[in-house]
């Protein structure tokens, strides 16, 4: 048996044992399997060098242990040391750990264009806004901004990665939301022009239109408050189970070495069909 997981806590909720079993299933890759792995943070690097041992041929990382993966790991790629987290680990036959962050380059996949040229956003400055600010600096943005609730943190991320910190959310083309902030609340069919979500984004309903491509990390049933005031307003939307998506793809191919089935992936992590 070659075994996968995802290494978090809590890791309950994670949809991605579902759509890299559903991968795994459609490739006919009978001997493999991916698991949750609840892991607490004092666990967590010891748990790790274990598994490396136990059969286990990689693991994807989530909160809270993004930055301690990278520390456990023998070997980093140059953008999860450069990001200073990783969300995918590899386990060589001699234990060897390796590390890498496909949060950054899925972000970019998902987005399904170039952001070169473009003036971007980034609301937040926790760990996927670290990797969000890095990926769209990388791929020739033409400038990245960053707005958070805490400031301090917005300018000590914008002074560490190259980007410009600010002080309200300023008009640009590419908005990207790295924030919590939608998880909560009724999940939205239409927008609505009053949402305690986008006033905590710093944002109101109108400002949305200022944005021709909204993207929202945040993840659930039924849209955000965000994405569903940026299709009101005609702008492209992308939401947060595709990142995963594409960030999930990227460390199967990693793993497996097989191109793996987007759109298996895609229905899994949705919830359509059979996920296995
Ligand atoms: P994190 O490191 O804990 O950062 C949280 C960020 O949200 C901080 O910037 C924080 O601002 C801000 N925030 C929290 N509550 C807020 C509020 N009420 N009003 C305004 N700002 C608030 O979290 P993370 O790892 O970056 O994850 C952020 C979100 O992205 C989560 O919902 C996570 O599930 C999602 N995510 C999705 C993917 C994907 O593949 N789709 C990947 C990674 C993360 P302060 O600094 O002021 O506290």
């Amino acid at each position: 048996m070659a075994r996968l997981g995802v290494l978090g806590w809590p890791v309950a909720h994670s949809r991605s044992p579902a759509m890299h079993n559903a991968a795994l299933a459609a490739l006919g890759m009978d001997g493999w399997r991916y698991q949750r792995l609840p892991v607490p943070p004092v666990l967590f690097a010891e748990t790790t060098r274990a598994l490396a041992g136990s059969g286990f041929l990689g693991a994807n990382v989530t909160i809270p242990h993004k930055q301690a993966a990278l520390a456990v790991a023998i070997r980093a790629s140059p953008a999860a040391r450069e990001i200073g987290a990783a969300n995918t680990l590899t386990f060589a036959a001699d234990g060897t750990i390796a590390a890498e962050n496909t949060d950054a380059p899925g972000l970019i996949a998902a987005l399904g264009q170039s952001p070169r040229g473009m003036r971007a956003l980034v609301l937040g400055a926790g760990g996927s806004a670290r990797a969000a600010v890095w990926a769209l600096r990388e791929a020739g943005a033409s400038e990245v901004s960053i707005w958070n609730r805490t400031r301090a943190r917005a300018e000590a991320l914008a002074r560490e990665l190259g980007a410009r910190a600010v002080a309200v959310p300023e008009p640009a083309d590419l908005l990207v939301n790295c924030t919590s902030v939608g998880l909560e609340g009724p999940a939205l069919e239409r927008s609505a022009t009053v949402d305690p979500a986008l006033n905590q984004l710093g944002l109101t309903f109108d400002q949305v239109g200022e944005y021709s491509y909204v993207v929202d990390l945040v993840y659930r049933t039924g849209s955000t408050a965000l994405l569903a005031a940026a299709a009101a307003h005609g702008a492209r939307t992308l939401d947060g189970l595709e990142i995963l998506v594409a960030q999930g793809a990227l460390s199967f191919k990693l793993w497996t070495g097989r191109e793996p089935p987007l759109d298996v992936m895609r229905r899994a992590a949705r919830g359509e069909g059979a996920a296995g």
